[in-house]
């Protein structure tokens, strides 16, 4: 009860910061008292963080504001991808303590060469933290692909056709690398870009009930209520009968349309233009603001194929608010009017908030949210 009780009490806050204890009672349905003690933990624990009454505030008794403590624990978010490693460093809001990108061919070596490489960019966000006097939660990982997720702490990766992954035990790897840095017993977590990213345009502000439609590298649509887990993959959803085969045995899944490689090559463009992170989306930007006619068709194709995969998902799943992030996103108006304009009834679209860094954010996020959802067990351990 009492766990229950701490962690309703800390995901409000994260949500509603700031926010004073009497409101907190209120929509908790708690006593002030049990709120009072609650919080008086959490605020020990450097979890939560007291700013006083609000500056020019009603006279009587002041009311404390809360917020999650922004000297309290931080989180860092790891990203594989073919040519990048990215690494994050989080506090509990949410905000960027530091960041570091690293240049790197992980497509080209073998997943322990290329996990290895992330060696230096753990360091130095470690080694950031220890600087700030902080602790770190975590280390959140965040790898193009299927992840094979029993639990949201647990998993390898099923497959990864952009890094040419393939079971691999992605967590186990990391670990490996923390213990020669010399750190025991962190949380490492695992998830695909797309769950990531979702997460972090989650804890960026958008509530209520929504779909994530988005991707680096794939494709993925991902339910945002919390708690909720899909494992399905968007990107095979088959949406051209007669289409050319794809490498999971069907015809025409939306991937082969519709993912970044798909586009770039029915754009006559090369289809590894590289990330996001690194600029690699912007040839192909650069042709829809020249109205390119192969480029602007490339993308409408896309477009299509996107919401003719809508369909099915629209019959299972009635979703109403989807929102656009990843690559999608970022082919702008061309992409977004066609989409929007084939659109199956009753779905609304919305742009995501966050930009080409949201799977990085999100793998740290995943952590502080693991934090926020059982604050005892941090407290605890
Ligand atoms: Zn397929």
């Amino acid at each position: 009860m009492r766990r229950h009780n701490v962690a309703l009490l800390m995901e409000m806050i994260a949500r509603s910061a700031p926010i004073s204890r009497v409101e907190l009672a209120r929509r908790a349905g708690l006593t002030k008292a049990t709120v009072s003690s609650l919080v008086a933990e959490l605020i020990q624990a450097e979890l939560v963080r007291d700013l006083g009454p609000e500056p020019g505030g009603a006279p009587g008794r002041p009311a404390g504001r809360l917020m999650l403590d922004p000297y309290g624990p931080v989180a860092i978010g790891l990203q594989f991808a073919p040519d990048h490693i990215a690494g994050i460093l989080l506090d509990l809001s949410g905000r960027q303590i530091a960041r570091d990108l690293r240049r790197f061919g992980l497509d080209t070596v073998s997943p322990t060469d290329g996990v290895h490489a992330a060696r230096p960019v753990l360091r130095r966000l470690f080694d950031e933290a220890t600087t700030a006097g902080r602790l770190v939660a975590g280390v959140g990982l965040a790898v193009s692909g299927t992840v094979s997720a029993r639990s949201d702490s647990a998993g390898t990766v099923a497959y990864s056709p952009a890094l040419g992954w393939s079971e691999v035990d992605a967590r186990a790897l990391v670990n490996a690398e923390l213990h020669a840095l010399g750190l025991h017993g962190l949380d490492v977590r695992l998830d695909s870009e797309v769950a990531c990213a979702a997460h972090a345009e989650y804890r960026a502000g958008a509530g209520g009930d929504w779909y994530y439609l988005g991707g680096e590298e794939s494709l993925g649509l991902v339910p945002v209520s919390p708690g909720s887990v899909l494992a399905g993959e968007f990107g095979h959803v088959p949406v051209r009968p007669r289409g050319p085969r794809c490498f999971c045995g069907e015809r025409g899944c939306l991937r082969l349309y519709a993912e970044p490689a798909a586009i770039a090559r029915s754009a006559g463009l090369p289809e590894r233009s590289g990330s996001r992170l690194l600029g690699g989306d912007e040839p192909l930007i650069g042709q829809l603001r020249a109205a390119e006619p192969a480029a602007v068709r490339a993308v409408h194709q896309a477009a299509d194929a996107v919401a003719s995969g809508l369909v099915p998902v629209r019959a299972l799943l009635a979703p109403e608010v989807i929102v656009l992030g990843g690559r999608l996103a970022s082919l702008g108006e061309v992409f977004w009017n066609r989409l929007h304009a084939r659109l199956p009834d009753g779905i609304t679209l919305r742009q995501a908030k966050l930009g080409p860094d949201a799977a990085l954010r999100g793998a740290a996020a995943k952590v502080i949210g693991a934090v926020i959802a059982d604050p005892l067990a941090w407290i605890d351990g």
